[in-house]
């Protein structure tokens, strides 16, 4: 288990083609693989024909097509795995006034435990309602500005505005409500750190006013009964609001007097430095080192540069759940089987890697891809396979990978890239 800041997870766009030579690296894209393991188990267009290969029947081609990985896998690949996607684009969406919501939870995406997640948009002035839940709920704003509010469970409360890149996380049971600001509001994806937990099914005070006798809201706020008479008997959930004021006053009406929460309840990742920065891209690592208050939900903000490569890896303490946002690439998980499975992602996708199972993921297209690593833990870990290598003895390498001493003396030096790490 490795400190992901003191080292390298980007392999660099060049490094393959140096360690291949361009002439064999273009005959291996021109051809396909030379090498490798692609006829046992036969598996792979490389051993099939033309027309054995061919697809008659019925068939759906901008489906299809948004997942060549499926419909043309690798030769490497040995199918037979969970599928590790699914996507908010495909997901059905709940509209009120004021704002929307879509979800993927282990309803759609059996295998995603650990995490669900909800893709949320409110207009300007857009309230989701007040409410609370039986799950944290970690959040990254993806556009516009949000108002949030809660309070911990000394009545300290936070009212706070965040922008796209500020991230938040409520613990189990703390309260809130978000609403959108500005001329154009926000848009925010939220995890949960639960799989089957969704904004569908959530504890909300329009649901629970009107569950409880008027008799009893009297006793409860020291009001007669008939000021209630005028509740909502149906929950609020997205409703459109006032547009709201100014920040500070907000805050003074909530602030409490026992004082400000032990930690911020949100991080604004936007102005945040890299945590580790390669010519492959760069990497923002928030968990509870640098955002105290996230103590069940770790994150990994990842650029890859075109061509980039998130390296060899897997996850010792946690399955990890992505969420795509910029750009397009592939991720292949390796499982016992053997069997390893390659899938495309664009943005608005979601990933699924459960714990301990080897994966990459490759920039296949022209921009930079930006994705989202998100963990079930108080902390980000993760063990390599080139750091790995570099620090097991030369021989048991040799022996293993059947390469030349300049190949074992390349691997070896991988251990020293945590010294160029800023
Ligand atoms: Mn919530
Ligand atoms: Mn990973």
């Amino acid at each position: 288990m490795t400190d992901l800041k003191r080292r390298s997870v980007l392999a660099g766009a060049a490094a393959g083609a140096v360690a291949l030579g361009a002439t064999a690296a273009a005959k291996a894209a021109q051809l396909g693989p030379t090498f490798g393991n692609p006829d046992n188990p036969p598996q792979g267009a490389i051993n099939s024909s033309a027309i054995a290969n061919a697809e008659p029947g019925p068939q759906f081609a901008q489906l299809r097509d948004t997942m060549p990985a499926f419909a043309n896998p690798p030769p490497t690949d040995v199918g037979g795995m969970a599928i590790p996607w699914a996507s908010f684009n495909l997901a059905h969406k709940r509209i009120q006034n004021g704002g929307w919501a879509r979800e993927v939870t282990t309803k759609a995406f059996p295998i995603s435990k650990d995490i669900a997640g909800v893709n949320m948009r409110l207009g300007p002035g857009g309230v989701r309602e007040l409410h609370w839940h039986q799950q944290a709920e970690w959040a990254i704003m993806v556009s516009g500005e949000v108002r949030i509010t809660t309070i911990d469970a000394l009545g300290r409360a936070e009212v706070s505005d965040v922008r796209a890149g500020d991230l938040w996380y409520f613990p189990p049971g703390l309260p809130h409500s978000l609403q959108g600001l500005g001329e154009n509001g926000g848009e925010f994806v939220l995890a949960f750190d639960n799989g089957a937990a969704g904004e569908f099914n959530t504890l909300m005070v329009s649901d629970w006013l009107a569950h409880t006798p008027p008799e009893i809201l009297a006793q409860n706020f020291g009001v007669p009964a008939e000021k209630f008479k005028d509740i909502p008997l149906e929950q609020l959930w997205i409703y459109q609001g006032a547009k709201p004021g100014p920040l500070k006053p907000d805050q003074v009406y909530a602030a409490s007097s026992n004082g400000r929460p032990d930690h911020p309840f949100i991080f604004r990742m936007s102005s945040m430095a890299p945590t580790l920065r390669q010519p492959g891209g760069e990497v923002r690592i928030v968990d509870s080192s640098n955002f105290p208050v996230s103590k069940t939900v770790a994150a990994a903000m990842v650029t890859l540069r075109p061509g980039g490569l998130r390296e060899m890896h897997w996850h010792p303490d946690a399955d990890e759940w992505q969420y795509f946002i910029k750009g397009s690439g592939t991720m292949t998980v390796f499982n016992t089987g053997p069997a390893a499975q390659t899938v495309n992602f664009n943005p608005g996708d979601v990933g699924y890697v459960e714990k301990n199972l080897g994966h990459y993921i490759k920039n296949t297209g022209t921009t930079d891809l930006v994705f989202l690593e998100l963990f079930k833990s108080d902390h980000f870990s993760e063990v390599t396979l080139s750091q790995w290598l570099a620090n097991t003895p030369r021989q048991l390498v040799r022996e293993h990978l059947r390469v030349d001493d300049a190949t074992l003396d390349v691997i070896h030096k991988l251990k020293d890239r945590r010294d160029v790490i800023a």
